[in-house]
């Protein structure tokens, strides 16, 4: 995979698998799906989703994914995997068959899946060895077991790339792009990390007060865009008494004002909501600038984020 094409991001399967961090090719799409890279400790994440979901569901429902380690001087070992029942109530197992010492060599030729027969005695050997630690990345496909005869591979085999990351279920599973949510309401992909409104996935606002005062913003450039703070007084019932767009002040009070008495008093609302049980602290906590005034000793100045133009 070249690295000059991929993007950091987050995948999914609907709400079943992740979102897990990934590395995706975004032109390497399969009927519209991804085909995400995961490091091994998230392919071991979604290791034990799958097996949970199986556990849940049944394994004819879910295809599993399996970490097993070992190290690069052992001798081979055999591991023996439970996956629920056939029709007739027979066990289902796999006997996985890993050759460490030909593991860096040709991964996919070093690990043999295999149906194990009802009422078939195994014996487990376990990976022994002192060298470079090494792991196997596969899955078997429950699902197609009536299908698979007994001498062939009954899954997958997954090789790392070049950073080392398994591309568990390219171009056979659902995998999409994980969204994050804005407080304006907008929905974008992980790696889209730039709202339009101006804010950023990191830099959303946590609290309250803070949600509030974007949520006001928003409001206030329905009707005029260009504004990026405004001037809130807090005696009595909270108010908005003046809009600027930098340092200029924009008009509320007269005809020519771009405001209507509605828009003002559906962002004095958002505020007034957010501000029961607020206290000072809470004020400069979520950004609320406190304004000294001959008029009020409770006015503040909440600032919006610039909007992007793109
Ligand atoms: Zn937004």
């Amino acid at each position: 995979m070249s690295k000059r094409q991929t993007i950091d991001t987050r995948v999914c399967i609907d709400d079943m698998l992740g979102p897990y961090d990934a590395k995706v090719n975004p032109t390497n799409l399969w009927n519209g799906f991804l085909s995400p890279h995961f490091t091994l400790d998230t392919v071991r994440k979604l290791s034990a989703r799958t097996l949970e979901i199986a556990d849940e569901d049944g394994f004819d429902y879910m295809e599993t994914v399996h970490v097993i380690d070992g190290r690069a001087d052992s001798p081979s070992s055999v591991h023996v995997i439970e996956g629920g029942t056939d029709r007739d109530g027979n066990p289902q197992r796999v006997a996985v068959h890993v050759r460490w010492p030909v593991i860096d060599e040709d991964p996919e030729q070093a690990v043999g899946i295999f149906k194990v027969r009802p009422g078939t005695e195994l014996r487990t050997t376990e990976p022994a060895g002192e060298g470079e630690p090494r792991a196997v990345v596969f899955v078997v496909s429950w699902q197609w077991w009536d299908d698979i005869e007994g001498g062939e591979q009954a899954g997958v085999v997954y090789e790392p790339d070049d950073e080392g990351r398994y591309a568990v279920g390219a171009w056979s599973w659902w995998w999409r792009y994980a969204g994050w949510r804005c407080v304006c309401g907008a929905n974008s992909d992980w790696h889209e990390t730039e709202c339009l409104c101006g804010l950023t996935r990191d830099g959303q606002p946590k609290t309250p007060l803070g949600i509030a005062a974007v949520k006001a913003g928003l409001t206030l450039r329905t009707l005029a865009p260009e504004a990026t703070s405004a001037l809130v007084d807090l005696t009595d019932l909270a108010r908005v008494c003046a809009v600027f767009a930098g340092d200029t002040e924009i008009d509320t009070a007269d005809d020519t004002d771009p405001f209507d008495t509605e828009t003002l008093g559906s962002a004095d609302t958002i505020l007034r909501k957010a501000l029961d049980n607020a206290t000072p602290a809470d004020l400069a906590a979520a950004g609320w600038e406190y304004i000294p005034d001959p008029q009020s000793d409770r006015l503040y100045r909440i600032t919006f984020p610039a909007a992007r133009t793109n």
